[in-house]
């Protein structure tokens, strides 16, 4: 009932501006009660998961490293790379998948709202005084693909629960990479190797910076990207809502 409402608004909408479809997804909300998309009883708009299933998912309590990740070691404790730290939310289980999915290809970005609390509170509390909230880019073509920008969603919500400034467009993805799973970590590392490009150096040089993607898995593209913001001299650690080890 819902996916045809939806589909039958945005089909209206898809000839004006972004906004109107977003204020008709908005009105949709109101009017037709959320169900998780986990186990399907109703939810909470901003949330999508009711709280038992939100209660049940496995919090990561430690810092992982990117590189120590790529490189298939313990990735739990590295002191050995500095400026390599990813903290997730979540252990990565049906629920976040569920969750995770809804975002990206539900077609409404407002489910990340309600989880900016949930990455925030990942971050040990020196992490959380950052000067910038950064999205980890997707390549344009890969975000046609599937509607939204499930990262620039989450940046957005870490950004407004910390709070600190979302900034946008300094980080770029310059080109599409394969997905890394199942690949060899020489393979994985150079797949990655100038996958990105920073357009505003000068804006993060110096500044306490936040990497924000939805989920962590070979760590390859979080090991790029933060050396792609330590190189233009950012202190930079990265956030995801859930590691999939
Ligand atoms: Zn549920
Ligand atoms: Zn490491």
């Amino acid at each position: 009932m819902r996916a045809r409402l939806e589909a039958a608004v945005l089909a209206r909408t898809s000839r004006v501006r972004e906004p109107l479809a977003r204020l008709a997804r908005d009105a949709l909300d109101l009017l037709l009660p959320q169900r998780c998309p986990s186990c399907g009883v109703p939810a909470a708009a901003d949330r999508a998961l009711c709280e038992p299933c939100l209660a049940a998912i496995v919090r990561v309590d430690r810092a992982l490293c990117a590189q120590c990740l790529l490189e298939e070691r313990e990735p739990h404790g590295c002191r050995r790379h500095t400026g390599a730290a990813v903290h997730a939310a979540w252990l990565f289980d049906a629920r976040a998948q569920a969750f995770i999915h809804a975002l990206k290809y539900g077609a409404r970005p407002v489910l990340a709202a309600g989880h900016g609390g949930a990455l925030a509170a990942a971050l040990p509390a020196r992490a959380r005084r950052a000067d910038l909230v950064l999205a980890m880019p997707h390549h344009a073509a890969r975000l046609r693909e599937r509607g939204v920008d499930a990262s620039a969603a989450l940046a957005e919500a870490l950004a407004r629960a910390l709070p600190a400034p979302h900034l946008r467009g300094a980080l770029v993805r310059v080109r599409a990479t394969p997905p890394q799973a199942g690949r060899r970590e020489h393979e994985r590392r150079a797949a990655m190797t100038g996958a990105f490009e920073m357009r505003e150096p000068s804006a993060v040089q110096g500044r306490r910076v936040l990497l924000v993607d939805d989920v962590v898995t070979t760590g390859a593209t979080f090991a790029a990207a933060l050396g792609a913001l330590r190189a233009a001299g950012a202190e930079a650690r990265g956030v995801a809502l859930a590691w999939a080890p």
